[in-house]
């Protein structure tokens, strides 16, 4: 599995619909400061369900929104699209090519879609878990991430290898199951209450 293709539109500074085709291999994004490198994998945490505004060095969501600049109105809504190469399966989803958007309003409202299809965000985390690709995965590492980890407690390196090890979807199946039984227990217990009530 390979990102191939990032489509930006009313992203930050790319007001205009941009599209960057990906080879398989190394790829190095050059420019001058403040041209723009960052906000292309701002746009790729984005898309993959990053909720925080901090994350994407903004103060709140809206901010991602193109702003406007000097003889450039605003925009009012912003969009990324990812197309995935999923030709080895990687992705539990029956293509070979998977592809993600993610568009806001300037009201704050997000819709995600895969292959075209509305979704729920939720959906896009359960798509990519333990595929190393996920706004938390170790696939982007950002300045001083690197330090960070070496630094990290013992847990939350744990947290790096599982999804590396491909358990995490299994740890939250668990984590859901349990939560499910421990609901039908108290429905038991209620459900007695009532029986006991009614002998
Ligand atoms: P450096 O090499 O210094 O790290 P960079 O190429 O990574 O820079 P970015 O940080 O990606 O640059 O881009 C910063 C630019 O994006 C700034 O000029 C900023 O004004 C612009 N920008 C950020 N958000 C928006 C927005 N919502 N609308 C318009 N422009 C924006």
């Amino acid at each position: 599995m390979y990102l191939k293709k990032i489509e930006l539109n009313g992203f930050k500074s790319f007001a205009n619909k941009t599209e960057f085709l990906i080879n398989p291999g190394i790829t190095a994004i050059v420019g001058p400061n403040g041209s723009g490198k960052s906000n292309i994998i701002d746009a790729i945490r984005w898309v993959l369900g990053e909720q925080s505004a901090k994350a994407l060095r903004g103060s709140k969501m809206e901010d991602v929104i193109f702003a406007g600049s000097e003889g450039r109105k605003q925009k009012n809504y912003a969009e990324v699209s990812l197309v995935f190469d999923n030709s080895q399966g990687k992705l539990a989803i029956d293509y070979s090519e998977v592809n993600i958007i993610r568009r806001i309003f300037r009201d704050g409202e997000s819709e995600y879609y895969i292959n075209k299809t509305p979704c729920r965000l939720k959906d896009i985390h359960e798509l990519f878990m333990d595929t190393g690709v996920g706004k938390e995965a170790y696939s982007i590492i950002s300045q001083g991430q690197v330090e960070d980890i070496l630094n990290s407690r013992p847990e939350e390196k744990r947290i790096i290898f599982e999804e590396a090890a491909g358990i995490v979807k299994y740890k939250n199946k668990k984590k859901e199951s349990l939560k499910k039984l421990e609901e039908t227990e108290q429905n038991l217990v209620r459900l007695d209450d009532i029986l006991y009530n009614l002998e």
